[in-house]
């Protein structure tokens, strides 16, 4: 184990010695500020404190949180989270879409910054650690540089967004802008979005202060939890996230007859029902006998007129497929269609797809930022796999203006938004190990 004595201890003893200046003049001053900080590492017990403290705003009696935007637990949790920055060393300011985001300056003026965080707004019954290993990891990234004196070149900034399980509003604001409409939304809180924006400190009139453009951006990466399965399952630590899935939605519309379900022989009937019931398995079927981790699912299912005695003259489904290439998507909808064909003219049932206004496009990560993380994993001796996210993120909204990317650490279980979500202490350090590598990496020109 490799011990290096901080920095600003060093100073000290050699200021006491007035030894500073010479130390400053050969150059001293210079290697303390850029030396790779091996023995710099995150704080597994303040990270698990932090995390626990901030599980009591909102906490439910189910042991998770219901910390909604907007509400008062949220306000709580972010004045927490203010409090924390400051300790960091951080300057914190609220954006006009409510973002928290506490800023350390550079040591070279003009250099754009490297942006990283995530959320702490939670699901109604949620878990103690989606959004909030970010945020805490980010938080914890920072304190380190601000404890062992390491300075960087460019100017660092910790975020935590706004409202990130209503659609990504916070990052959304900052990049491509809220869509119309939005900011009358209800939120989880009862309020509306403007409202629960104002309420937290921002300004909805002024949302356009809150954008960012790309010149403003070195880069961005957001630590998360994974929410699935994969990296625990195999006992791997760290996910080199490779982008966040995109999604479509269609209305599955199945024309049949309603007609008498006592009177009507079973061979002269037109039921949606039947065909919805094929279609249904066609969907699973076509996703799941392509190469891919591409994903289709049928949610929803209405039968009219939806009673016990009559038969369904008309069945509206839904329709969603997932993956982190557009081309994959339109393949799979078109061999589900081509599949919907031949149910419908089999049973005599058209049935139409009516796509809905809900699409978010796949969101690739940058590819130098893939291998960044994973050459900082694999410096850590951490063990690493490249996969998508299959849940939304605001680093995705963050790919339109930096090259972004994400860092994964194991659920236990897989299990997320819910209480019974948890990430181990050693795992969320591990994540902010690799955050903190990947900060230096790019601040020293690795990108
Ligand atoms: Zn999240």
């Amino acid at each position: 184990m490799s011990y290096k004595l901080p920095s600003h201890f060093l100073r000290q003893v050699l200021k006491t010695l007035g030894l500073i200046t010479i130390c400053s003049w050969i150059g001293f001053a210079t290697v303390a500020q850029t030396a790779e900080p091996s023995s710099v590492s995150a704080k597994i017990e303040r990270i698990e404190q932090r995390i626990q403290t901030l599980s009591k705003y909102g906490a439910n009696p189910e042991g998770g949180v219901s910390r909604v935007a907007f509400s008062k637990a949220d306000i709580e949790g972010r004045d927490y989270i203010k409090g924390l920055m400051r300790q960091a060393g951080l300057t914190v300011r609220v954006d006009s879409a409510g973002n928290v985001i506490g800023r350390r300056e550079g040591s070279e003026s003009g250099l754009p910054v490297i942006m990283f965080g995530s959320h702490i707004d939670s699901v109604p019954g949620g878990g103690n650690y989606d959004g909030d290993v970010g945020v805490i990891g980010s938080i914890e990234v920072a304190q380190l540089l601000h404890e062992n004196d390491i300075k960087t070149r460019h100017p660092l900034e910790v975020i935590s967004f706004t409202y990130e399980e209503g659609g990504l509003i916070g990052s959304r604001a900052m990049t491509t802008g809220l869509g119309p409409g939005t900011l009358d939304i209800i939120s989880h809180s009862g309020m509306t979005i403007a409202e629960g924006i104002r309420i937290v400190g921002g300004n909805p009139n002024r949302l356009e202060l809150a954008r960012r453009s790309p010149e403003e951006f070195a880069a961005f990466i957001e630590l998360h939890i994974e929410q699935g399965a994969f990296l625990y399952e195999e006992s791997i630590d760290i996910g080199v996230v490779e982008g966040i899935v995109g999604i479509r939605w269609w209305d599955v519309v199945i024309e049949g007859v309603a007609n008498h379900a006592g009177t009507t022989p079973m061979n002269k009937r037109r039921d949606a029902m039947l065909s919805a019931a094929e279609l249904t398995l066609a969907v699973n079927r076509v996703a799941t006998s392509l190469e891919g981790r591409q994903v289709s699912t049928v949610g929803r299912i209405r039968a009219e007129p939806g009673a016990p005695n009559v038969i369904p003259g008309r069945v509206v489904m839904s329709l969603e497929i997932r993956d982190l290439d557009a081309n994959k998507m339109q393949q799979v909808f078109n061999a589900i269609k081509i599949e919907a064909e031949s149910i419908a003219e089999a049973r005599q049932t058209p049935i139409s797809f009516e796509e809905l206004d809900a699409a978010s496009p796949p969101a690739p990560t940058d590819v130098r930022m893939r291998k960044i993380i994973a050459e900082s994993a694999e410096k850590l001796g951490l063990s690493f796999k490249f996969m998508p996210s299959g849940a939304g993120h605001d680093a995705a909204d963050m790919t339109y203006v930096a090259p972004a990317g994400m860092i994964f650490v194991p659920s236990v279980g897989g299990i997320s938004h819910s209480p019974k979500e948890y990430t181990r202490s050693e795992d969320m350090a591990n994540g902010a190990n690799v955050l903190l590598k990947t900060v230096l990496a790019i601040d020293s020109g690795a990108l």
